[in-house]
């Protein structure tokens, strides 16, 4: 993807610089050790309000902020600097489209060892230009991946950190090289978990069911977003609870969901067809109300889209 655009667009080591200024050594702790966390934001471009909202910058910083903790890092930024860093760049890239904001904080030190208490860390954030990750319209094909889940005891998921995505990386390839659009993780157990970037829902009877923040997912804001717009727009009973590997081939609708894959229907688990082939629709209803929430279309949900341009 084409990155390069002149001028101080990006947020590195305190200020805003160049994409090629923008640049780390091959000593630094984080290349080595795959010691830094992350965010995946979207901004979506409104033509008719030439803005662009960016959905729940609130909640992901607040995510990214949280994890801190799990790598024992220190920032000079606090949770308002990094929004303000997000607007920023966004602001500053002028893309008249869908884009994707990427705020990352990774342990910066050129120094030996895998420890995480005491080693420096440090923020940098740039945007990208963003359409659709996965189909959304046709329904996915995906497989029961061979790689499990991490689980929360060896590199939490929900910690969002750059190293766990070797994990996803390889799930995803091994679908994709089978044939298939994407891959679901199972944990250790047995268990169902999640996809390799995104968290899964299944409709059976009416009701919405998804894995719980227990099952070595990351505790997606687009999930919680759902449970939401589920409960409170289409009046459904939302469970978390564990999901067994065969409910996703006898359940009535399933769908992954997540900041890049947004609501996404699956049409077939492991090659059984899940109902007719087509996205079924409470899954359909949910991706319908999604887009209008994430565009700002929505009085009520409007707070969780911040404008990049003031006063308009
Ligand atoms: N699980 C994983 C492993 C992910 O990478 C993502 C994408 N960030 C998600 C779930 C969905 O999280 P969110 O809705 O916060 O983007």
């Amino acid at each position: 993807m084409a990155l390069m655009q002149p001028g101080p667009i990006t947020y590195f080591e305190g200020q805003y610089v160049p994409v090629e200024e923008a640049k780390v050594s091959i000593m630094t702790h984080a290349f080595n050790y795959g010691t830094g966390l992350f965010e995946g934001i979207r901004g979506y471009y409104s033509e008719e309000e030439e803005n662009i909202f960016i959905f729940r910058l609130k909640e992901h910083v607040d995510r990214l902020v949280r994890n801190f903790r799990i790598l024992c890092m220190e920032i000079p930024e606090d949770a308002a600097a990094i929004e303000q860093i997000c607007i920023e760049v966004t602001r500053r890239r002028g893309f008249k489209e869908d884009v994707y904001i990427r705020p990352l904080c990774y342990k910066c030190e050129r120094s030996l060892g895998p420890a995480v208490r005491g080693v420096a860390s440090s923020f940098c954030c740039y945007v990208i230009k963003l359409g659709d990750y996965v189909d959304t319209q046709n329904g996915l094909d995906v497989a029961v991946s061979s790689w499990r889940r991490l689980s929360d005891n060896a590199i939490p998921s929900r910690a969002k950190s750059t190293g766990s995505y070797i994990n996803s990386s390889l799930a995803s390839t091994e679908a994709k090289q089978a044939g298939f659009h994407e891959a679901i993780f199972l944990r250790e157990d047995g268990t169902v978990a999640e996809g390799s970037a995104m968290n899964i829902f299944m409709v059976m009877g009416g009701k919405l069911i998804t894995t719980p923040p227990t099952a070595d997912i990351l505790v997606g804001i687009t999930r919680n977003t759902v449970m939401q717009l589920a409960r409170e727009m289409l009046h459904l009973e939302v469970i978390e609870r564990p999901i067994a590997r065969t409910e996703l081939y006898v359940c009535d609708e399933l769908f992954f969901c997540g900041t890049g894959a947004q609501v996404a229907p699956v049409r077939s688990v492991d090659r059984r067809v899940l109902g007719d082939g087509q996205p079924g629709p409470v899954t359909k209803q949910l991706q319908r109300l999604y887009f209008e929430v994430v565009q700002g279309k929505v009085d009520q949900y409007r707070p969780w889209c911040t404008p990049v341009f003031e006063g308009k």
